[in-house]
């Protein structure tokens, strides 16, 4: 008996939703998704994927720089903003386009509209204004960025609209301390911006490990980003030739462009949520069990929502396994150890498993093994960036627990160790590889003297 519209109908078509509308739609189940902006959510569209173009655009001064340690001469190079914003943006819309053939071919139907819960099987699609209903609702709305709250807060940009800005602005200031913070800098200082960097806490990257939270501020110090701890905004305001900001402690800085990168909130105001009877945390995130179920048995939600780990690979993998265990017959649950995580920064941070304190909290000790040196390629550049590798050992039973790596293809190589770590391998299986020379991975595996 089909007394529903859909089977499934998911709101929100990003990371999490595509997967499940998608996976569900495969197995002949009548499957609609409604997304309000555009179809890849903020990944595709105003996340991952522009931000990681922005960040290889940034690379090339050094990388220029570096060059002529190497023999070459290349001239006066110069950058145009525009260019490598509408080649971004042409690239979004690649990647949206195949998202929507993607859904197209699974047989989803997809309404580019809002969609709001009227009661615990109804969804109003508010710009058609007609109700659909759905046996079972995913919500997969994501989130969007929190905005600070001084005066003149309304002047700040944030990753929501940075990516289409007409101008490169020549001077720039940055609120936050965490993923996104960091990536901007990066960005914006690589590209020739004068990049001030206010964080209110007394070290950025609070939960990474120590020495990597102290290397990445050195490092991001010593390559002209003008960083700033303690710093609290007091007021914002417009002047004549740009941005006003005054802080707490008095200081006055004038800028071009104001970004917050403070965080972001689940998107669930104005969703109806109390309509269909589905509960929220303190947060505004949707509750779920382990199998992403809310309280309401056949209303379920996934990624950035339900404040979980905000990732993409695992906002796909919690689609996955709700699209296993409801439409496929194959219960399965995330794994949340081990999931592997990087800054895209200058220079790149990536680790995985757990940090020298939280090893040290878990088990009342660790075996700290720690490499701090020079690239190769770095000597001849006359390019004075270091590489940090660090990797925390079980005190007893030998097992990696932590790498954590800064420098130049730290995500690339820490991918790949992610693999060990959640093998569980020993430190003795490390160090029994043979190297790969000369790479600068080859350190993780030639690590002998023990740092703590
Ligand atoms: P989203 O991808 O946010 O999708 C939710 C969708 O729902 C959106 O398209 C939204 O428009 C839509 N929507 C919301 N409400 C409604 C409604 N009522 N009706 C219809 N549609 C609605 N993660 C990584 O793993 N690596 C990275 O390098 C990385 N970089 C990032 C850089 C930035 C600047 C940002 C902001 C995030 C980054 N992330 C990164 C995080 C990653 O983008 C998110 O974890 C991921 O997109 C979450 O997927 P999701 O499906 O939960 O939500
Ligand atoms: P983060 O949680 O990473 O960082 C937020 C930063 O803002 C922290 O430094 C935090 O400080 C600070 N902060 C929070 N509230 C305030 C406030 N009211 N005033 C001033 N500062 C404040 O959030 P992001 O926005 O950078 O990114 C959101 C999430 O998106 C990330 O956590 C990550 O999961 C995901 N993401 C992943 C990326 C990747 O994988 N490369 C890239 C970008 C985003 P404090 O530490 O003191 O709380």
């Amino acid at each position: 008996m089909q007394s529903h519209d859909y089977d499934l109908f998911v709101i929100g078509a990003g990371s999490g939703g595509v997967r499940a509308a998608r996976l569900a739609a495969q197995t002949g189940a009548r499957v609609a998704i409604a997304e309000e902006y555009r179809i890849g959510g903020t990944c595709v569209i105003r996340g991952c994927v522009p931000k990681k173009l922005l960040v290889y655009a940034s690379e090339f001064a050094q990388s220029f720089a570096d060059a002529k340690g190497f023999g070459w001469e290349t001239g006066e190079a110069r950058f145009e903003w525009k260019t490598l914003r509408d080649n971004v943006q042409a690239e979004v819309t690649r990647l949206s386009g195949l998202y929507r053939a993607n859904q197209d071919r699974a047989g989803v139907r997809i309404f580019e509209d809002r969609a709001e819960f009227v009661d615990a099987h109804t969804l109003r699609l508010v710009g058609a204004n007609t109700n659909v209903t759905a046996a079972r609702i995913l919500i997969a709305t994501g989130g969007r960025p929190r905005l600070p709250d001084f005066p003149g807060a309304a002047h700040c940009v944030t990753s929501n609209e940075v990516f289409l800005v007409d101008e490169l602005p020549k001077r720039a200031v940055i609120l936050g301390g965490g993923y996104i913070a960091l990536e901007f800098a990066t960005i914006f200082s690589g590209l020739g911006v004068a990049t001030t960097l206010l964080y209110r806490g007394e070290q950025i990257l609070r939960g990474f490990d120590e020495d990597i939270r102290a290397f990445a501020a050195d490092e991001l110090r010593r390559t002209g980003v003008d960083l700033r701890v303690g710093a609290q905004v007091a007021e914002l305001t417009k002047g004549a030739g740009g941005y006003d900001l005054m802080l707490t402690n008095g200081q006055r800085i004038e800028t071009d462009l104001v970004m917050a990168a403070i965080g972001r909130d689940p998107n669930t105001e104005g969703l109806g949520l109390e309509a269909a009877g589905v509960e929220r945390g303190m947060g505004g995130q949707v509750h779920v069990d382990e199998c992403s179920r809310t309280n309401v048995a056949h209303i379920f939600a996934v990624g950035d929502v339900t404040h979980r780990m905000a990732l993409t690979p695992v906002a796909i993998r919690e689609a996955q396994a709700f699209a296993e265990t409801e439409f496929m017959n194959r219960p399965s649950a995330v794994d949340y150890a081990d999931i592997p995580t990087a800054v895209f920064a200058r220079p790149p941070i990536a680790t995985v498993g757990l940090t020298q304190h939280a090893a040290e909290m878990k088990y009342g000790a660790a075996h700290v093994y720690r490499a701090l040196f020079r690239p190769m390629k770095h000597i001849l550049a006359g390019n004075a960036e270091k590489m940090l590798m660090k990797l925390i050992v079980h005190p007893v039973d030998n097992r990696v627990l932590g790498v954590h790596i800064a420098g130049r293809d730290a995500p690339e190589m820490v991918q790949i160790a992610a693999i060990a770590v959640k093998a569980g391998l020993t430190k003795t299986q490390w160090d029994q590889t043979c190297a790969l020379h000369p790479t600068a991975a080859e350190e993780l595996v030639l690590l002998r003297e023990r740092a703590a």
